[in-house]
């Protein structure tokens, strides 16, 4: 079984479950006593949350890159960054490792043409949903992507660090999603991308009428079946 570098803590609850889920997979796979080979990195969140606020992209494509290096000298096989949002420095991270770089949008969009939908809604941050980084990502697969307008990309974002990476889970906000993505259904979406890592703490598949493409389970499935290929 090869190790999996993880890049952590962005946030930490999300981390938990993909740590939770990627111990129940190889579990489920090889059966006994095993469990998954993990280095965690997990990160002070206020510090990339900082950077992420000032626009401050350079430096926290050079702290990510440096953890990731960490984290191969450490004797990681591949690297999986948890986090949709910081994708946006991943060209800096692939510059600073000679291992692999399993890209959550790459293994997103794998998922959503294996389950023949070609048109699909985006939730996510402010930057995952707004910045090219992400939907240009999805579009090199095929994909047509949707976003919410403006009124419901704030208050998808507000739910996210307002609530969601502080474990915070309300039936309120679960109802805001359901119309957010009810009404990217109206528009066109035949699937809708929890394109942040907390958003499947929230929203489960009965709150959407098309199909939910939940990114930290996609992500731990992709890196497991690769640390056990
Ligand atoms: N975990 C979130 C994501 O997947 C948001 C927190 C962050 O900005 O890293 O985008």
């Amino acid at each position: 079984m090869k190790t999996i570098g993880l890049l952590g803590g962005m946030s930490w609850e999300s981390s938990l479950e993909w740590y939770r889920r990627a111990n129940e997979l190889v579990r489920d796979r090889l059966g006994g006593f095993h469990s998954a080979r993990i280095l965690l990195d997990s990160l002070d969140f206020a510090e990339i949350e900082a950077l992420q606020a000032a626009g401050d992209w350079d430096t926290a494509g050079v702290v990510l890159a440096r953890h990731a290096a960490a984290l191969e000298g450490a004797g990681a096989d591949l690297i999986v960054l948890c986090t949709n949002t910081m994708h946006l420095v991943a060209p800096q991270i692939e510059a600073a490792i000679t291992i692999p770089f399993l890209h959550l949008a790459d293994v997103t969009a794998d998922a959503v043409r294996d389950a023949g939908v070609d048109a699909v809604g985006l939730l996510g941050t402010a930057f995952t949903m707004e910045e090219p980084f992400y939907r240009e990502r999805l579009e090199s697969h095929g994909l047509t992507v949707l976003v919410p307008d403006a009124a419901d990309r704030a208050t998808v974002h507000r739910i996210i660090y307002d609530e969601l990476v502080h474990g915070v889970v309300t039936e309120a906000s679960r109802t805001h999603y359901r119309g957010v993505i009810a009404r990217l259904v109206a528009s066109g979406a035949r699937g809708v991308i929890l394109g942040c890592t907390e958003i499947e703490l929230l929203v489960r598949p009965e709150d959407s009428p098309v199909p939910i493409f939940p990114t930290t389970a996609l992500h731990v499935t992709a890196a497991v079946d690769a640390a056990l290929a």
